[in-house]
């Protein structure tokens, strides 16, 4: 089995609240995502997908996604999709960086290999612990109020975890920190995530503002340094999201115990084998996850499910569906959450197929 063509089509995913706002003032209406084909000789094909959250999130913007992959698909065309680690090895040689390019080649060729085996990619990602996968829900940026009536709907659809995008007005996060716990139950989880914004002084004072309230902040400033300075001067539970984006930086974070829980996105490690390296080095070195990606439709949330269903429970802090949050579905089978949880199907490889009606003709095809 080898790779014969690689193509790409892009597809528009609309939010059904209209806009999703984090820190900084940055927002998307509507997310720009990649639908990755990866065909073989045997006439198979496996299916992944890439989204950046726009283009000031992460070093990563969807029209270089398809530059991307015009510019990799063609040192792959020949190589076996089932063996990922080679071909893992192949990507990183013919192109430097740029790991979210890589995600949607690696994420097909697992889907690929779940339907040569009959597997699903959670069994080859290492077993399906549990029968589900517990899943947050993201606030979108707005006044505390409107914050804390949201994250009350959301409870009432069943949603435990919750993550509050922050990092604006640090007088005025503290509000929507202490608004939002202020409606929830003591079990409920609540992070403050505010994605770099804010500067040092303004994470402590919000910090120590809060600190009678039960939250978990998350990756506070922009730089690694800025964000253990405010690790080493608050108790509560902490996440680093951002920085960590290799192997080296998550074991230097290890080293200055810099986390309690670390996020795990799928296409900011490069595809569902790097995730996998960094899930099972953090389950060696027990450090909790949060398992996903940075967004996506139907095939992004189906690779999550899969990657958190192989994960032991104890160190799966929480996961997105972000197939909810769009108006819009890619492709069936994908899983559909249920009282705030999901599970990975238990079909072949990812277990979806794509509704080729909606993803209209390919912008990028290789072969
Ligand atoms: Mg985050």
């Amino acid at each position: 089995m080898n790779i014969a063509r690689i193509f790409a089509h892009r597809v528009e995913l609309p939010l059904h609240e209209g806009s999703y706002k984090w820190s900084g003032g940055k927002s998307v209406s509507v997310f720009d995502s990649t639908v990755v084909g990866v065909e073989t000789d045997t006439g198979h094909v496996g299916y992944g997908e890439v989204c950046p959250l726009g283009p000031f999130y992460l070093p990563a913007y969807a029209e270089g996604v398809r530059a991307g992959l015009r510019e990799l698909a063609p040192h792959l065309l020949g190589w076996d999709p089932r063996e990922l680690a080679k071909l893992n090895h192949r990507m990183d040689a013919a192109l430097k960086g740029h790991p979210y390019v890589k995600s949607g080649i690696d994420m097909a060729c697992w889907d690929l290999m779940g339907q040569a085996t009959g597997q699903p990619v959670c069994t080859l990602l290492g077993g399906r612990f549990g029968e589900s996968v517990r899943l947050y829900r993201a606030i979108s940026q707005e006044a505390p109020e409107a914050m804390a009536r949201k994250v009350m709907g959301y409870v009432a659809e069943g949603y435990t975890r919750f993550q509050l995008k922050v990092g604006g007005d640090p007088d005025v996060d503290i509000e929507r920190i202490r608004a939002v716990r202020a409606m929830l139950r003591p079990e409920h989880r609540l992070v403050a995530d505010a994605n770099t914004g804010w500067t040092l002084h303004e994470a402590k004072r919000v910090v120590r503002a809060v600190r009678d309230v039960d939250v978990y902040i998350e990756q506070p400033c922009l730089s690694y340094e800025e964000c253990l300075a405010v690790r080493r001067a608050t108790d509560h539970p902490f996440v680093l999201d951002e920085n960590v984006d290799s192997l080296d930086m998550l074991l230097r974070a290890r080293g200055d115990l810099a986390m309690d829980v670390v996020n795990l996105k799928i296409s900011k490690l490069g595809g569902l084998t790097k995730a996998r390296q960094a899930r099972d080095l953090c389950v060696s070195m027990g450090i909790a996850m949060t398992l996903e990606d940075s967004w996506g439709g139907d095939i992004v949330t189906a690779a999550i499910a899969h990657l958190a269903h192989s994960t032991p429970e104890e160190f799966r802090f929480t996961s997105t569906d972000f197939n909810s949050y769009v108006t819009v579905s890619i492709a069936s089978g994908a899983p559909q959450r249920e009282n705030g949880f999901m599970a990975a199907s238990a079909g072949p490889g990812l277990g979806i197929r794509p509704r080729m009606e909606v993803l209209g003709p390919r912008v990028v095809d290789v072969s």
